[in-house]
């Protein structure tokens, strides 16, 4: 209640990734979507990403300008994909009648460390993004980037608007945030690559963050671990659907049985012998290094090739395939059955590592999509 004793409306924080800006017309899809939200009664916020493959673009184009491009400049043309999405929606939502106003990361107070390219929030300060909602206005921000406190633009690592919309809904106690893009939720596996995935209605937040960490593209690991931290309540959900639909991720731990499987083929792996490799691996951008095990006595390094700008010298690709599930980690037979059915798909294991609520195995790159459909088949559609 305000103090006129008229009931306050309750914020919620939208986020739409690349694939639900790509073009103008998805834009106003959109738009579209928000104003639902606004005219049921309820504050907006909504996070951006880049239109499309905008970030990926901007990467190219500075290295087609240096071969080692400073991460602060960096920093600041790769923030300008979200800047542009940002802008376009606000238009499109006041073409529909209700008042928008977009702000960088920086004007919605995020402030973040000085790590370039790999930057953490620290702190959040949204007084203009609350002054917007006062006025009626829905407030729209640039996903995936923040100010330092020396005032440098900094970004938070790809995927990183995920982060964004999360952090502004701890920071204005938003009733909850909902993650929008182009599937309906969390599936038990890549529907995209397994026909026999089903969705996750309600998926507790434990196994979400397990799901996160080990390659699920749909919510970034970050995102879903402060999401934890803060009891901030997650929804996942199509942008094609009107708002309301999709999973569900409540606190709480991860069933025991299998409950899904992802691949994660966007890694390098790299041997660690000879160099030093405790000042290189140190030296890696936040979020790059994913693990580090021994395999036939070699000490060995999983790195994320989403953020590094290039694969370390000697560095080969792989993949992992991770079953969510206590249960296959703390019972043999169960990794058996995960073995037999990956040889029985032709999926050859280089070796297996697991720790919490995941079971993971390396392989190459080219065999992830069948042996997530293996795993898949064997212990969670049985
Ligand atoms: P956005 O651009 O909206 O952030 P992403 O591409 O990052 O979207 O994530 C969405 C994609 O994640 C989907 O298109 C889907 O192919 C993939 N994906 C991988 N694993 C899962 C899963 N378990 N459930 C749902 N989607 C998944
Ligand atoms: N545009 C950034 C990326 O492609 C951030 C994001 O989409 O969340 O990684
Ligand atoms: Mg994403």
């Amino acid at each position: 209640m305000d103090r006129s004793g008229a009931a306050q409306p309750r914020v919620v924080v939208q986020k739409y990734g690349g694939s639900s800006v790509a073009d103008v017309s998805r834009i106003r899809e959109v738009a579209a979507r928000v104003v639902q939200s606004v005219q049921a009664g309820d504050s907006v916020v909504v996070v951006v990403s880049a239109m499309g493959n905008t970030t990926n673009e901007l990467l190219e184009l500075a290295r087609s300008v240096s071969p080692n491009p400073g991460r602060r400049e960096l920093d600041l043309l790769v923030s300008v994909g979200e800047r542009v999405s940002m802008t376009l929606l606000a238009m499109a939502i006041q073409d529909l009648g209700v008042p928008a106003v977009s702000f960088t990361g920086s004007q919605s107070g995020i402030i973040t460390d000085e790590r370039h390219v790999a930057a953490r929030v620290l702190e959040v300060r949204p007084h203009r993004l609350r002054a917007a909602l006062d006025s009626g206005a829905v407030a729209i921000v640039a996903g995936f980037q923040g100010v330092s406190r020396s005032g440098e633009v900094t970004t938070l690592g790809r995927g990183g608007s995920d982060t964004t919309a999360v952090v502004l809904a701890a920071a204005l106690g938003a009733h909850h945030c909902e993650i929008c893009s182009d599937v309906d939720g969390v599936w038990s596996a890549d529907p995209r690559v397994v026909p026999g995935a089903r969705r996750l209605d309600e998926l507790p937040l434990d196994g979400a963050v397990a799901l996160a960490q080990s390659g699920a593209k749909v919510l970034l690991a970050e995102a879903v671990e402060r999401a934890r931290e803060w009891g901030v309540e997650l929804h996942a959900a199509a942008t094609a659907r009107p708002p309301g639909s999709g999973s569900r991720l409540p606190p709480g731990p991860a069933p025991a049985a299998p409950m899904a499987v992802t691949a994660d083929a966007e890694l390098v792996l790299v041997a660690l012998e000879g160099a030093d490799w405790r000042a290189a691996l140190g030296a890696l951008p936040g979020g790059a290094l994913r693990s580090v095990f021994v395999e036939s006595g070699v000490g060995k390094a999983i790195l994320d090739m989403r953020n590094l700008a290039a694969p370390p010298p000697g560095a080969e690709p792989t993949a992992t395939l991770t079953v969510v599930s206590r249960q296959v980690v703390s019972e043999p037979l169960l990794q058996l059955e995960a073995l037999a059915a990956l040889d029985a798909a032709g999926v050859e294991v280089f070796g297996v590592y697991a720790a919490g609520e995941r079971w993971t195995a390396r392989v190459a790159p080219d065999q992830a999509a069948v042996g997530q459909r293996a795993l898949h088949a064997a212990l969670v559609e049985r």
